[in-house]
This record gives C-alpha cells, structure tokens and sequence, in this order.
C-alpha cells in the first residue's frame, strides 16, 4: 500500500494525551491510518504531496438529525414562541416532520451530509426516523457515522397554542427499539469501515420508563452508545418535575439510565442552572455519572438560550461534546458559537477558549466513543484529515492555527476533506453528492412543507400568519 507524505505549514498533531502545534510537518497516510507525524519526511514514502494547508483532525458531530435538518431554515428563526419557553419543538417541528415524505428525507439527508463534510464533520452520529436509505446515503457520501433509527412511546403536541399534549402509543416504542437492534446487527454484518450503530431513544419525556430501561439493558447488552435528548426545553422540565417530582436529569439517575456510554442531548435546562429556577445538582451527578454532553449552541441561540455555562460544565467534570443538532449543521459555527457564547455568559473574554471547545469537538467526542483512533493526528490514528488553506483573506495570517479555525475560518477555506483515507471533499467538491440536485429538491420539499402549514397547525394558520417573513412582499407598482 502507498505511503502518502502530506507537508504542510500547520499541523494540528496529538502528542503526549494533547492536542499540540506542529509547524512545517508532515502528515504520513498509508490506507486508512496516518503512520507518521512529525517534521522531516520519512525516506521511504511513495508520494509527498506539498500543501498550503493547515491540517486539522476532522471534527465529530455528537448530534444530528440528517434526514430533516435542512428544512428547519427560516421556519424556527424570529419566531415568537413565549407560551412554550422559547423552544421550536411544541408548535412548530411537529408541524414540519408530519408534512414530509420519504423522498423529503431522502433529499434532506443527501444535502446534510454535503453540508456535513463541507463545514469539518468527519463523523456524524445521526438520530432520526428509521429509513434504509441512510445507510446507502452514509456510504456513498464518504462520511464517518453513527446511526440507527430513532424509537419513543409516544410524542408531544399542541391542541390550543396554550398546552402541550402527549399521546402515547408504548407498544410503538418497544417494536422501534427491536427494529433498531436488528439495524445494529445489519451495520455490524456489514462490516463497513465507516458504519457503526449507536441507540436513540427520542426524549426523556417520550419515552416510558420500561422502554428506557429496556434500550439501556439492550445497548449494554449489544456493546453501542446510547443517546437520549434529556434537558432540552423548559416545556419538558416542567413536564418531568410535574410528573415525576424528578428533574429530567435525576429521574434518569434514578432509573439507571446514566453511565459513561450514555449522551445527552442537550443536557441545558438543569437543577441547580440558572437555566431553571429550581434548585438540585444535575451537573453532580452528570460527572458522578461519567455521562457526556452534547452541546448544540447555535440551536439555542437563536431561541434566546445558552448553556449556563460551557465553562462551569467543564469545571463540574462533566464532559461536553459538539454537535449542530438542526440547521446550521457547521461544526465550525458549531465551535465558534460554543466559544463566544461562553465568554458571553461568563462574561470573560477567556470564558471559553479555542482549545476547550477545539477538544470537545474532536478528542473528548472520540474518548466518549472509546475510539482512540479518532479526533486526533497521531501515528495509528484512522487518516481522518481537514485541509484548510492558510492563504485566503480569511485565514491569513496564520500564527495559531486553533484559534484560526474557531474565530475566522469559513467553509470555502477548507479546501479538501479526508475520511477513512480517502477525499470525501476535493477542491471543495463533494465527490459523493449532486449537491445541486440535493438543493434543489429540498427547496421542493420546504415548498411542500410551507403550503401543508395549515393542516398540521392548531389553528388552521398558514406559515406566514404563524412565522411571519422578515419583510413584506415586493408589489408591482401601480397594482
Ligand atoms: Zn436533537
């Protein structure tokens, strides 16, 4: 097999359990694994390949719906959603989620993981509703992933505009988690060397406490991680205090939930946070747990809400991971908003710095996985490589390259995209993907959704009565 020699001004190399700044190295790539890193070039490559890059581990998406997300712009955004505390998933996701089809999804997941890759996701860990098309999507896109389809016993919705309802269907969730583990043994038969399987029960507040017993035992059982959203809104807070007398957090712990292969999804509204008025410990017994944390700061941004805080997290010993959850799904915005927002709500300019939230985006979401082979550039690693150029008026110029990716970089400075040993992205191209063919039937589908507004809402209202647009329609003079 060749070795391939990739030289560069920066690398971001792993030495001695850190991630450290190599300047003018050199990257060794033979298959799928880096076999050596350091200055010089090795005597006996086959092939060095001089770049102008900075090289980067790729990124670890801990959080992603890739069959819908796309069709979340410009539905979620300027909303006002005070009856239901600032979150989209009441009134306005149930909406668009029963106004897709199959071929939505199918479209949805194939601009996904375009935009996945463009913006440093080498692997995506995806949760959503079952489809066998994902697997072929995963394969043919060259990403890395996590996936099985999502199961719970039963969903919330609105009748009013004021409450929030639950309709229950508990058999539904047991029959969803026997087809999830029959989709784990599919991906392990297939021995793709991209392809594993993970669990996903939908939310805490979905599913019934046999069935999050069940898929625990079941993940344990099956050796897979298992992720849960779980302190997600305000709205299912209340939900499990009112029902349980428990935050979402220690009714989990009390059922045996947590343990170090679990990921909560998002892990925001906790006892004892400023995020709630309700006092307790969840981030004790987060860390007493070994439990991880996936971070979605954009998400919850843009509905007025933040992680209190990034940094006090990370001090409590909890481990936080990254993702994107909805649109966008840039694991740079991902780090940049993780960063800003925690100097934000720390009110420091250091509350949050670039190799804290470099780290969650890359070795703690690998470590969470047990794979030591990932999130990092060292020798044994899989050749899993970003390339960002350092010569764009962006980038330039280029002193920590770390700090260059998490304030500056944009998607067009990344210029080529490595997985598994292979360019999943060339020249900015995603080889895998017709992405403007992927464009333009999302935009079909965000049609059909935005005309369908009526039928899904509680009140007949169409889209632009329930999420106005930012300005009126242009009028033809004289009409
Ligand atoms: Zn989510």
């Amino acid at each position: 097999m060749n070795q391939i020699a990739y030289r560069a001004p920066w690398i971001i190399a792993y030495q001695n359990g850190t991630h450290t700044l190599l300047k003018n190295g050199c990257v060794v790539v033979e298959g799928d694994t880096i076999t050596h890193v350091g200055h010089g070039v090795p005597e006996d490559v086959d092939d060095v390949v001089e770049t102008n890059s900075v090289i980067s581990p790729g990124l670890i998406s801990t959080h992603a719906h890739i069959n819908e997300s796309p069709v979340d712009k410009t539905i979620v955004e300027d909303a006002n959603k005070r009856q239901f505390w600032n979150t989209s998933l009441i009134e306005i996701l149930p909406i668009r989620g029963a106004a897709m089809t199959d071929s939505h999804r199918e479209s949805c997941t194939n601009l996904s993981l375009a935009e996945h890759l463009r913006t440093g996701t080498t692997t995506v860990m995806h949760m959503g509703a079952p489809q066998d098309y994902l697997l072929e999507a995963i394969d043919r896109s060259g990403i890395r992933a996590y996936t099985t389809g999502s199961f719970r016993s039963g969903r919330w919705l609105t009748n009013d505009g004021k409450q929030v309802s639950y309709e229950w269907a508990d058999d539904e969730g047991f029959s969803g988690l026997q087809r999830a583990l029959d989709e784990v043994e599919t991906i392990r038969s297939m021995k793709h060397p991209r392809i594993r399987p993970w669990l996903n029960p939908s939310q805490v507040d979905t599913c019934s406490e046999n069935l999050l017993r069940e898929a625990k035992k079941a993940a344990d059982d099956s050796d897979v991680p298992i992720t849960i959203h779980a302190a997600q809104s305000f709205t299912e807070f209340n939900e499990m205090t009112r029902r349980y007398g428990r935050t979402p957090i220690e009714w989990l712990a009390d059922i045996g939930f947590l343990d170090e292969r679990v990921m909560i999804g998002h892990g925001i509204f906790l006892g004892g946070t400023p995020a709630v008025n309700f006092h307790g410990d969840d981030l004790g017994l987060l860390a007493d747990s070994g439990a991880s944390v996936s971070y979605n700061a954009w998400t919850f941004a843009r509905g007025g809400q933040n992680m209190f805080t990034y940094r006090k997290y990370l001090e409590a010993g909890v481990r936080v991971c990254l993702g994107t959850d909805s649109a966008t799904q840039s694991m740079i915005e991902s780090l940049r908003w993780t960063a800003v927002l925690g100097k934000v709500a720390e009110q420091r300019a250091d509350g949050a710095n670039s190799d804290e939230v470099f780290n969650s985006a890359t070795v703690d979401a690998a470590n969470y996985l047990g794979r030591e082979d990932l999130g990092r550039i060292a020798p044994g690693a899989k050749a899993d490589l970003l390339f960002f150029r350092t010569d764009s008026a962006t980038m330039a110029p280029t002193r920590d390259p770390v700090k260059s990716i998490v304030y500056y970089a944009q998607p067009e400075d990344l210029t080529d995209v490595m997985v598994d040993g292979n360019f999943a992205v060339e020249n900015g191209t995603v080889r895998g993907i017709d992405v403007a063919r992927a464009a333009a039937e999302v935009q079909a589908a965000g049609e059909h959704i935005w005309e369908s507004w009526p039928q899904g809402d509680w009140g007949g209202r169409t889209i632009d009565e329930h999420i106005p647009v930012s300005y009126p329609a242009f009028k033809e003079s004289g009409s």
